[in-house]
Parts: structure tokens; C-alpha cells; sequence
């Protein structure tokens, strides 16, 4: 916890259910700690028929800033006073800032792939790639690939019609070829064939069941960019088969740092130590530590 100073304490926080097993809370406090900033950050568990009495209390209470995170950065958008263009493209509010009573919603996930992305020096124009799941962070990357200027997004998930629903809003604000395709081996095998690059933003392999893997082994190989939103572990099955096929590897801390990077910025108006967020994360994931 950041040490508090006598004096006002701006207070951020996470609202999600569940939010027991969230980095957030560390990387925050580690960067208000570092930087002597009288701010701390706590996460609250808020299901989701007590979100609008969550976010009226977080308005009253004065909250600086809140992170929004499964299942409610949708959901979120309708009791906020505004949003950020970005936010309402991408239809999925992560972070909020209380500018004087105030509510403004911002989509940070996005900049955080789009950082991560540059960070590795992987460029996606002209690219395929197959995004597996269609929830938050597969929103906030179909956008952000869209918007790099990939060739093709093929959106594959569990439940179909999700997809087609994120496909249809996807198509309406950028210039992209999508397609859907069920999250199976068999439509899987034809696309990964002819594809640059797929992101897992589904939670499978996430701690505990960390044996499972969404695509077998047989159908990874190394044209291919692997990407995976899960940090927990930081070496997923998916990362560690797709290393072992010669694939280049991309694991979900850094999309976790820059998107809280881009939300620290806009609460706190100061550039944050992303080293030090990156070092408390880091020791944390290679202790087991949960
Ligand atoms: P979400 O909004 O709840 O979406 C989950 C998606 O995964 C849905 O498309 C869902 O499919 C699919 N799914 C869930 N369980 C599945 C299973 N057993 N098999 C196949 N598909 C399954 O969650 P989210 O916020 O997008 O998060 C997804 C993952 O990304 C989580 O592991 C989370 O920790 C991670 N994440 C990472 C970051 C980062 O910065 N690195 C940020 C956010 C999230 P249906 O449509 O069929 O339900």
C-alpha cells in the first residue's frame, strides 16, 4: 500500500466481479508510492445488478478514478455523464475519471495493445489475424488491429452470435474485412494456416487450470505471432507450445501495464514509472504469489 500523507487522499479504485486475483491494485499503489503521490487505489467486488448503485456511490464518495473490468465495461457506459470517442467506438469503457462530479469513460485496453505492439516492433498492416473470443479485451484488440491497419480480422468464439454482434460493430466504424467462425479445431485448422497472427483474449489457460490451451499444438507454427491477453501465468500452455513451434510470442503483462499506464496518466496527469509497475507485477507473477 502507498503510504499516505496528511492531507487530501485521491482515492482510485476497480470495480468487477471477480476482482480478487487483480494485478491492478499493485501496479497502481506502486506507482503512487514511487512517484510520492497522496493517491491509493483498492478494488471493490460489484456484481452486476449493484453497478449503478456502485457507480452513484463512487460519484458521491468523490473517487478520483475507476478501473471497470468483467462484466461490466459495457454495461458501464450507461450510467456515465461522458464518454471518450474512443470509448464509444470500441463500445467498452475501462477506466473512468471524476473530472469535479463529472464522469468521462475512456477505452485504455486499446492503447495498451496498440503500446504493446509497438514496444515489440510487430507491424499488423496488411496482416491476418484471428482473434479468439469476444468479450472486452477482444473488443479492444479486433479495434486496435483494425485501426493498425490489419488486412483481416477473424473473430472466433464460443458462443457465435457474440461474434457476430462485435463483427457488426466493428464493421461500422472501421474499414476492416471480418469474419466469425465458431471457436472450434476444426474452423480454427483452415484460418491459423493462412494466418499472421492470433491473439487468446478468451480465459482459458488462466490460472488454475493452467493444462488448458484454445489451440492445439498440431495447428500453431512459426509465421505465426501468438498473443495472449492472460498474464497468469505469464507463460500460458498457448505461449509455451507456440514458442516450442518457432512462433514469436507476445504474454499479456504488457497489454496489462500500458493499459493501466494510460489510465495512471489521465488520473494523475504524471507519466508513471512503467519499470517499477512492471518489476511489482512481475514478482508477484513468478512467486505464484495469489
Ligand atoms: P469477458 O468480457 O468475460 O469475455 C470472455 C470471452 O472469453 C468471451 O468471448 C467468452 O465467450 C470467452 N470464454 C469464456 N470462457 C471460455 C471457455 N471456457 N472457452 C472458450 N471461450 C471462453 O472477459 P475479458 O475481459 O475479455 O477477459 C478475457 C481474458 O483476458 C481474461 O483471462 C482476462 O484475465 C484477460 N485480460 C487481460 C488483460 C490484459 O491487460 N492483459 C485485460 C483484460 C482481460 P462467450 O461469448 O461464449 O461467453
Amino acid at each position: 500500500m502507498a503510504a499516505m500523507m496528511p492531507g487530501k487522499v485521491e482515492v482510485c479504485c476497480l470495480i468487477g466481479d471477480p476482482v480478487e486475483h487483480s494485478l491492478s491494485p499493485l501496479i497502481h499503489n506502486t506507482a503512487f508510492r514511487k512517484l510520492k503521490l497522496n493517491f491509493t487505489y483498492i478494488a471493490f467486488k460489484v456484481s452486476k445488478n449493484e453497478l449503478k448503485k456502485a457507480i452513484e456511490g463512487l460519484k458521491a464518495l468523490n473517487v478520483r478514478g475507476i478501473n471497470v473490468t468483467i462484466p461490466h465495461k459495457t454495461e458501464v457506459i450507461k450510467y456515465l455523464d461522458q464518454i471518450d470517442c474512443r470509448a464509444l467506438e470500441v463500445n467498452a469503457v475501462n477506466t473512468i475519471v471524476n473530472y469535479n462530479g463529472v464522469l468521462k469513460g475512456f477505452n485504455t485496453d486499446v492503447a495498451g495493445i496498440l503500446r504493446t505492439l509497438e514496444e515489440r516492433k510487430i507491424s499488423v498492416k496488411g496482416k491476418k489475424a484471428v482473434i479468439m473470443g469476444a468479450g472486452g479485451i477482444a473488443r479492444a484488440a479486433t479495434y486496435a488491429l483494425a485501426m493498425e491497419g490489419a488486412r483481416e480480422i477473424i473473430i472466433a468464439n464460443r458462443t457465435l452470435t457474440n461474434a457476430v454482434k462485435l463483427a457488426r460493430e466493428l464493421k461500422k466504424s472501421v474499414k476492416v474485412k471480418v469474419r466469425t467462425l465458431p471457436l472450434t479445431v476444426k474452423a480454427l485448422k483452415t484460418e491459423l494456416k493462412v494466418s499472421d497472427m492470433v491473439v487468446n483474449c478468451t480465459p482459458v489457460g488462466m490460472s488454475p487450470h493452467t493444462d488448458k490451451t484454445p489451440i492445439p499444438k498440431e495447428l500453431l507454427h512459426e509465421d505465426l505471432v501468438v498473443m495472449d491477453a492472460v498474464y497468469n501465468p505469464l507463460r500460458t500452455r498457448l505461449l509455451r507450445e507456440a514458442e516450442e513451434v518457432g512462433a514469436r510470442i507476445v504474454d499479456g503483462l504488457s497489454m496489462l501495464i500500458y493499459q493501466g499506464a494510460e489510465a495512471f496518466k489521465l488520473w494523475t496527469g504524471r507519466e508513471p514509472p512503467i519499470n517499477s509497475m512492471r518489476r511489482a507485477a512481475l514478482r508477484v507473477l513468478r512467486g505464484e504469489n495469489w
